[in-house]
């Protein structure tokens, strides 16, 4: 299910391509006039990235509320830009745009930065929350700071982060100033519903869930226990090891402030990740908001 770059590439030859997917996704195939509203051919309007209505010569913009909107960047680049964001579990650096995509630093920067954002907006769970129901993963990590150590002591500069995982299913990250009682059961009790089962690891904070309901399991890390029967909390570490090596090749300096929306993109790449190829028009589907 992979997209091969030659098939994309076959897709989107120019800009012309790239805009007339972008107006097919906005109006669908057979659409009516804004202005007008009869159903209406619209007309390529040469030298801009516009439309004409065959009735009322009505300009229609599709690039319009998108990230391309106020960008002279060819429509091509930034699909480019698209593909490689999807196409890799690690995400992609600014510099590693600029070599790719020939651009300047500035412009790869500025692209990365924009899709990141859509990606992260694109995460973001619908609210209310719909809660998680049938066996679900708790953990947390620490990213950052200089000091290695565990919980509490020695995370000191860390940033800590919660992850609520459905097994088989999606994963929700947030990021928390303290990983105590105060925090991480309010957290559970917001994303998975009281009939499920949870599972985590010998952390204090998570012995009172039964209390909430919760058919609630765990591995003892500490004495190397890493699967006690059904319980585990392996796919959950298995996005933490995502995000962190996405963190070290895309040599992003992520602060508390954006630790966030790093890990809602990456959130994002793998709650879809049986898109496969498909998360480029995914995400194509989320510039039109
Ligand atoms: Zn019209």
């Amino acid at each position: 299910m992979k997209y091969p770059f030659q098939d994309f590439k076959a897709e989107y030859p120019n800009d012309d391509a790239c805009l007339d997917r972008i107006l097919a996704l906005r109006y669908g195939g057979r659409p009516a006039c804004p202005s007008c509203g009869k159903e209406s051919k619209l007309h390529r309007v040469s030298g801009r990235r516009a439309y004409a209505c065959q009735h009322c010569g009505h300009h229609v913009y599709p690039c319009v509320g998108t990230p391309f909107e106020k960008s002279s960047t060819p429509l091509t680049l930034w699909f480019h830009a698209m593909y490689l964001m999807t196409a890799t579990r690690n995400g992609v650096s600014a510099k590693e745009l600029e070599r790719q995509l020939g651009v300047t630093y500035k412009t790869a920067w500025r692209i990365g930065h924009e899709l990141r954002k859509l990606m992260a907006d694109g995460f973001s769970a619908p609210t209310p929350v719909e809660p998680l129901k049938t066996h679900v993963e708790v953990d947390e990590t620490y990213v950052g700071g200089k000091r290695k150590g565990k919980r509490g002591r020695g995370a000191k500069n860390k940033t800590i982060v919660v992850g609520v995982l459905e097994r088989g299913g999606d994963i929700r990250p947030t990021v928390v100033k303290e990983a105590n009682s105060a925090t991480l059961i309010p957290l559970v009790r917001k994303h998975v519903d009281a009939n499920a089962i949870v599972s985590t690891d010998e952390y204090s904070p998570y012995r009172s869930l039964p209390r909430y309901g919760y058919a609630h399991g765990t591995v003892r890390h500490g004495a190397h226990e890493y699967v006690n029967g059904i319980h585990h909390v392996n796919s959950v570490e298995g996005f933490w090891s995502i995000l962190k090596r996405g963190i070290r090749s895309t040599h992003v300096h992520v602060s508390r402030k954006y630790l966030q929306n790093y890990a809602n993109e990456f959130a994002f790449r793998y709650n879809n990740r049986k898109a496969g190829g498909r998360m480029f028009d995914v995400m194509l589907e989320m510039t039109r908001k």
